[in-house]
């Protein structure tokens, strides 16, 4: 059955594992190529490897809101400004204050 084998993860457990073990070494030296400068669309794992891009894209997404949100200086309003939002979520909403039709 030699004439069958297909370059398919999931065709047995051992490929499975040798290509979650492509998958970590790949993740791994992450760190080293983007601290290198290098750019990490041009790997080759990276390049043949849904699971890869898929993560890569969300670390991307993650350091890109990373970004917006937390600029170099934060203004020191800005600490305020997530207490503020955090009360609010959790304010419970109260029957007697909230819906008083004497209000109106
Ligand atoms: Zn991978």
């Amino acid at each position: 059955m030699t004439d069958s084998f297909l370059p398919n993860p999931d065709h047995s457990p051992q490929q499975a594992a040798a290509a979650e073990q492509a998958c970590a070494s790949f993740q791994a030296s992450m760190p080293a190529i983007l601290a290198a400068g290098e750019d990490l669309q041009l790997d080759p794992h990276l390049r043949s490897c849904p699971r890869c891009q898929a993560l890569v894209r969300d670390l991307e997404a993650i350091a890109e809101a990373a970004r917006q949100l937390m600029p170099a200086d934060p203004p020191d309003t800005l600490w305020d400004q997530i207490q503020r939002a955090i009360a609010l979520e959790e304010q419970p909403t109260n029957p007697f204050t909230d819906r008083d039709p004497a209000h109106d």
